[in-house]
């Protein structure tokens, strides 16, 4: 499989030379040169690690211990159950995919844990660097934790994640973890990354790594459970199935996409956005908008401004060709109109939406959800069609945001065991400025 640039004036690469790192030198995005097709009825009766074999082994086809780190990756042990991502039918036609059961309770689990054994199998010295609001920090440092030649440098804002999000992270002891809580916000923790991958020399002699959302290997392990969700809804291939998705830099509703490239009979991918609606926007109106600020909320692993992932849609659609065109004309005007494919719909939910969600799922099934996962099952049941099945993807779990399930049902949602005195264990980071010269001497007397 060779991966080419979504501007169309970068080398083609493999896999392997592309696990690093999701961008290319010409500031596109690496994608397959082509989306292998596959024929699903032979997939239906596989196992979650069998599954994720048959469709990883397309797409990164130049690692040879692949099924080994496969079925190392997607246990019980790691992720709760043997199904890794369990299916819970609410009522007939209308499920919930489990994608939070892994060490850090969000979807991010699902890929980084893998990533992690890519990353250590690759016999390479790493430094990764990362920036976080949340989610994505723990999960990359609890699949890097003790990993050989590996260290990660991650950042976060000062005082401004959830106290359960700031103990997942900082309480981890592990001598390669070095966690850095930035005086500032995420976008000034996502501004110091940039410096310092500016810098290609202090990049290359430091072997700087990422795991952002743009990562292919990322993708490519969300298209995994697509592929799940559908054969534990559908009793046969004939059947349709629409996935509803809370959305913020379109890494996992992309993965949907590329699942229905791939031969999977998805009928409508239903995109939720949170009140930072630059996507729902243009899934309506064929208008992207970059804001200018994101606005935060009680979703905020949504809370974006543009959405990383984005380009790699339009490429699917269009071209490179157009895409390095667009793009020149986004720098330029900050927007561009395209015209929409029709297998996505979309919708907007707000605060008193998720608390209003959280409390009718609660109600009429008994099930509690997250934030996030209630914008798409809100977004998801507006959409929904009667007849069809609707499988909404449950992207974490409540217990890492119980401010706003105590708002939406007086009390705090339940901790998995293991999680009980989270919060009372020691903690450690270091507290920086917002300077690159600074982060930069971390860095180096620290890899
Ligand atoms: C990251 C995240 C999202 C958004 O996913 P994208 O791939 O960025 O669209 C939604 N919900 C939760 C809980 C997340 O952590």
């Amino acid at each position: 499989m060779q991966y080419v640039s979504t501007r169309g004036r970068a080398t083609a690469r493999r896999f392997s030379e592309i696990l690093l790192e999701g961008m290319a030198t010409d500031g596109g995005l690496y994608v397959p040169a082509e989306i292998p097709k596959v024929e699903i009825h032979s997939l239906r009766r596989l196992s979650y690690p069998e599954l994720a074999f048959e469709i990883l082994s397309r797409f990164m086809d130049d690692v040879p211990a692949l099924r080994r780190i496969v079925f190392d990756t997607y246990t019980a042990q790691a992720f709760g159950s043997e199904e890794v991502t369990p299916l819970r039918t609410l009522e007939p036609g209308l499920h919930l995919l489990g994608l939070s059961n892994g060490p850090t309770l969000a979807f991010k689990d699902v890929a980084l844990q893998l990533l992690g054994r890519l990353f250590e199998t690759s016999g390479k010295k790493l430094n990764v660097l990362g920036a976080t609001s949340g989610d994505t920090g723990s999960a990359a440092e609890y699949a890097l934790r003790g990993r050989s030649g590996i260290k990660v440098f991650m950042l976060s804002p000062h005082e401004r994640m959830s106290p359960f999000q700031r103990a997942q992270m900082y309480s981890l002891q592990d001598s390669n973890i070095h966690n850095l809580a930035v005086r500032g916000v995420f976008d000034d923790c996502q501004d110091l990354v940039k410096l310092v991958n500016a810098d290609r020399e202090f990049k290359a002699r430091h072997s700087i790594g990422a795991v952002n959302s743009i990562n292919w290997a990322r993708i490519a392990a969300q298209v995994v459970y697509y592929f799940k969700g559908y054969f534990a809804a559908t009793r046969d291939d004939s059947e349709q199935v629409s996935f509803a998705v809370p959305t913020g830099n379109f890494g996992n509703i992309y993965a949907g996409f590329v699942a229905r490239r791939m031969g999977l009979p998805i009928k409508r991918l239903v995109l939720a956005t949170n009140e930072n609606d630059v996507l729902d926007e243009y899934f309506r109106t064929g208008r992207y908008r970059v804001r200018r600020a994101v606005t935060e909320t009680s979703s905020p692993s949504m809370d974006i401004s543009k959405a990383s992932n984005f380009e790699r849609y339009v490429c699917a659609r269009v071209g490179s060709a157009k895409v390095a065109e667009l793009w020149r004309k986004l720098d330029e005007t900050g927007e561009f109109t395209l015209p929409p494919g029709e297998e996505f719909v979309s919708g907007r939910s707000t605060h008193a939406d998720r608390l209003a969600t959280i409390r009718w799922m609660y109600s009429q099934y008994g099930v509690v959800i997250d934030p996030h996962t209630a914008d798409g099952v809100k977004v998801g049941l507006q959409h929904a069609r009667s007849g069809e099945s609707l499988v909404c993807l449950e992207t974490a779990a409540p217990a890492k945001f119980s401010a706003t399930i105590r708002e939406a049902l007086g009390r705090d949602p339940e901790r998995p065991s293991g999680f009980e005195n989270l919060e009372s264990l020691p903690q450690r980071c270091t507290v920086i400025d917002k300077d690159a010269a600074a982060l930069k001497r971390f860095i180096e007397s620290h890899a």
